[in-house]
Parts: C-alpha cells; structure tokens; sequence
C-alpha cells in the first residue's frame, strides 16, 4: 500500500468514501509533499493552500452529514487536483504562463473544472504551461520551466509539462491538461503518466483561454487509465457555451471490466515508425504491441498516408488561429497595460512588453498566413490537407478499433537542447499532431524506459467519440504489466 499522499485517484476514493482517511489529511499530504519538491520541480504557478484546505475541511463535513443521512457521496469529493494555468478557476490568478496575464483573476471557472468541483474535487494549484500552451518542453513559459522529476536537468515536456511532472513526482493524484497539439500525451509521455486527449467536442472548451479553437480540448493526467477514465467522464458532455461541444452520451466506464483485449483490432501505421526515431523507443512500442496481441488484440498493418503532411499543416494552422484569438490582449480588456501616448502605442507597447518570443513568432507566422494574397497558398491549402488526414482516418478505422504508435519520436531532452532551433522543437510533435486535425481521442500511457532510464510513452488513437476503447486497452495492458507503477528517483 502506498503512503497517504502517494495515492492515485481510485485509491484516494476508497479510502475517502470508506472513512479511513480525511480530505484534510490527503490534501496536507500532498501540500508537504509540493512543499518538499516544488524547489527542484517547479510545477506549479499558483498554488491555493488556503483554498483547498478549506475545500478538503468542506468536504470532509459533507462527508459526515451525507453519512449520517445515508445519502450517496459526490463521486470525487475530497480529492485533491491540480489544473493547468490555462483553465480558469473562478477567483484565483490564470496566467496562462505569460507575462501579460500576470495579474489576471478568472471571473468564473471553466465548465469542464466546475464539473470537477460540482463532484467534489479539492483544487490545489494553478500547473506550469508554455506561454499560451504554444511549446513542447514549458520552456516558453514566463515563469521558468518546469524540471522532469526523472531527471531534473530535462524537460517534462509540454505544454501541460507542469501537470505530468506533478503527478509523476506524485505531488497530486491527478491533473488537468490541455492539447492542441500533443500538449497532454507528450508529458505524460516524458513523465512516465498516462493521459487522454478526448475527441474534439467531447469536453466543453469554455474557460480553456484559447489557442486554436478548431484543435483544442481538454483532458487530464493520472498514473493509470483507470484514474484517467474517472475524470474524464465527469469532465465529458454537451455544455451549451461551447456550440462545439457535441450532445452525444457518454460512454459507461469499462476499466476494471475486461480482462483480455480479445475482439479489438489494432492497426500499426508505417508512417509512425521512421528514420530518426530513437531506437530504444520504437523497440518499448513494439513490445507493448505485442503484449497487447497476447492479450487477446488482432494486430495489422494500416497506412496513414498523409502524416508527414500533418506537421506543416498544424504549423499554419495553429498559428492562424492563435494570431486570430490573441488579437484580445491589447490592454484594453485583458490583463497588463503600459501607457503610451495614444491607442496605437499603448496596444504595441502592452503587446511588446506581455509576450514572450515564441508566442510573438506564431501571431506573425499566422498574421502572414492570413493575409490577402497569401491566404488561399497557405492557409486555405492547409485546410485542404488537413480534411486529407482526416480522411485517412475515417478510412483506417474501417477496419481497426484502434491505432497504436509512439507519442513522440524521442524520451525527454536537454533543458535548453532546442532553445535555438524552433523547427527541432516542432519536431518532437510529429507524432500527436495528426489526432488534433483529425479531431479523434487518443491515450498516452508508459511502456518502457530507455538508457538513461527515462520513461517511453505509447499513443494509441480510435474513432471520434470512441474513448472507451481506449481505457479498455490502456486498462488491460496496465493490469499485465508495471510500467505505470514505477517511481522516479527522487521517491525513493
Ligand atoms: N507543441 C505544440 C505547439 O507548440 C502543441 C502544443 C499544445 O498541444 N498545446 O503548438
């Protein structure tokens, strides 16, 4: 049995609902904890101590009230959760890792986070993210980045690398993230975590500060699929203040159901496994894909033709629509202002000065994709492309349940190993930028380490709205084997 504040979420509940541990006592165990390790980590943005004690003490009342009236618990009440600084959470500071939204206060909480803390969940702090969740490593956010729990000198990864590097190093049980891009199953990829990145439209977007609205959704981060399938399904559903989300049931939970995977097909893309991608990694993925053939899955080849497409397309894209959303920060409205003789210097003055150098490249990359003249050459081309992918997709899942692959061609790097050379940086997405354009869920969950003892995640992605194949995989597999259970050094 794990010590008090190395609990996950499942056996947080249990331990909750059974009575034979408090909300204070866990969400204490995790602030000494944080306290212990956020020095080297530095996970965190914000941290609300005040505010989840006195969530932890509410809860723990209700717990005795709804005791005493026989009365069922809110699913997740008492247990402690960190969310990234890009979700809002009424009353407290979203910085969204930039210097211009240093001071400002969410006004409200975003619906998938007031879902969370409808059932109960102690909020804990604000996660570290590159600036404006542009980034693969929270290197670009303004706070400093986050250190890898398995080796400090390395990136987590991004741009939820605040949260994998807390539920790693076990600070929390569980996490919110965010994606456009690979930005959950990459971390939890770097950190040895398992993620879901559900299908667009699946979790409302409302209270997500948006990046690029036709990619983003919202998922979250745990040690095992089953922790994961918990949040999502209380995060999941149609919101109406997000048109985008879709009004389709969500599906029951299936971890601790199936024993064995037998009756699911998995397809293996060749375009996944290139040149270049380090070999102890590619060597874990095919391991677990053979485990996962023992368990009972039917493994076949597929082709995903348009993958090396998918890189230049989300890199217009993305931008595009993020020079669009980022437009609102001009010192009007939002968050840091510096005077200037008139409007057009105050704007320049409050932009120059709030965005970092990564988030001014994309508004100018995308400002230039969308002008006249060269609108329809890269903008409007790349949307071409990207129904391609899609396509290919909806035709690969004619035949299999699910698409297994690497989350990323390599384990964590260097602090400062791409600081130089954006375009490596936007390389170790190839591999998770295809879900984002075609809109499919996808898991990131640990099948091995590599030389250096760092984690090796794998992806596997299934139909829009097919999330729970999903956990049944990653379940099964979790239950044949211990990756997921391993500790970073600092633990031990
Ligand atoms: N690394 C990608 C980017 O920089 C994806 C980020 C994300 O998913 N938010 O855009």
């Amino acid at each position: 049995m794990d010590s008090l504040d190395e609990f996950g979420v499942s056996q947080a509940l249990a331990s909750l609902h059974s009575g034979r541990i408090s909300s204070l006592e866990l969400t204490q165990a995790c602030l000494s904890k944080i306290e212990r390790h956020e020095p080297d980590l530095h996970a965190f943005i914000t941290l609300t101590p005040e505010k989840a004690l006195a969530a932890a003490r509410n809860a723990d009342e209700l717990f005795i009230r709804l005791r005493r009236e026989q009365q069922p618990f809110p699913e997740l009440l008492g247990l402690p959760l960190a969310v990234k600084d890009v979700l809002c959470l009424q009353d407290v500071r979203c910085t969204c890792g930039s210097r211009i939204l240093e001071n400002f206060i969410a006004p409200f909480s975003a619906t998938a986070v007031q879902k969370l803390l409808d059932a109960g969940v102690v909020p804990l702090g604000k996660t570290n993210t590159d600036e404006f969740a542009m980034g693969s490593s929270t290197e670009n956010s303004a706070y400093g980045p986050t250190h890898n729990p398995w080796d400090f000198s390395r990136v987590p990864g991004g741009s939820s690398g605040g949260s994998a590097a807390a539920v790693a190093a076990r600070l929390v049980p569980a996490a919110l993230g965010t994606e456009t891009g690979g930005s959950v199953r990459q971390p939890a990829s770097f950190c040895g975590v398992t993620g879901i990145k559900p299908t667009y439209g699946r979790v409302s977007r409302y209270g997500l500060v948006a990046y690029g609205s036709s990619l983003d959704s919202l998922g979250c981060l745990a040690r095992t699929a089953e922790d994961v399938e918990i949040l999502f399904h209380q995060m999941a559903g149609y919101d109406q203040m997000d048109s985008t989300t879709i009004d389709r049931p969500v599906p029951d939970r299936v971890c601790g159901r199936d024993r064995d995977l037998k009756g699911l097909k998995i397809g293996i893309p060749s375009q996944y496994f290139i040149k270049g991608i380090q070999p102890a990694v590619e060597q874990a993925v095919r391991l677990a894909i053979t485990e996962m053939e023992r368990l009972g899955a039917e493994i076949s080849e597929v082709s995903l033709t348009h993958t090396e497409q998918a890189l230049p397309v989300y890199y217009l894209i993305a931008p595009a629509e993020a020079s669009a959303n980022l437009a609102r920060y001009d010192g009007v409205r939002f968050g840091l202002r510096l005077p200037g003789a008139d409007l057009q210097e105050m704007f320049t003055k409050s932009r120059g000065r709030g965005f970092g150098a990564e988030v001014k490249r994309r508004i100018m990359l995308g400002t230039y994709a969308l002008s006249a003249g060269y609108y329809e050459a890269y903008y409007g081309q790349a949307q071409k492309v990207r129904t391609l992918i899609k396509n290919d997709f909806d035709e690969v899942f004619r035949s299999v349940d699910a698409i297994a692959a690497p989350v990323a061609p390599t384990t964590a790097f260097k602090l400062g190993e791409h600081r130089d050379d954006p375009l490596a940086m936007y390389l170790e997405d190839v591999f998770t930028l295809p879900a984002n354009l075609a809109g499919v869920p996808a898991i990131a969950f640990p099948v091995g380490f590599d030389e250096a003892r760092l984690p090796i995640g794998m992806q596997l992605m299934a139909a829009p709205f097919r999330e729970e194949i999903l956990f049944r995989l990653a379940y099964v597999y979790q239950q044949s084997t211990d990756w997921h259970l391993c500790k970073p050094p600092i633990l031990n």
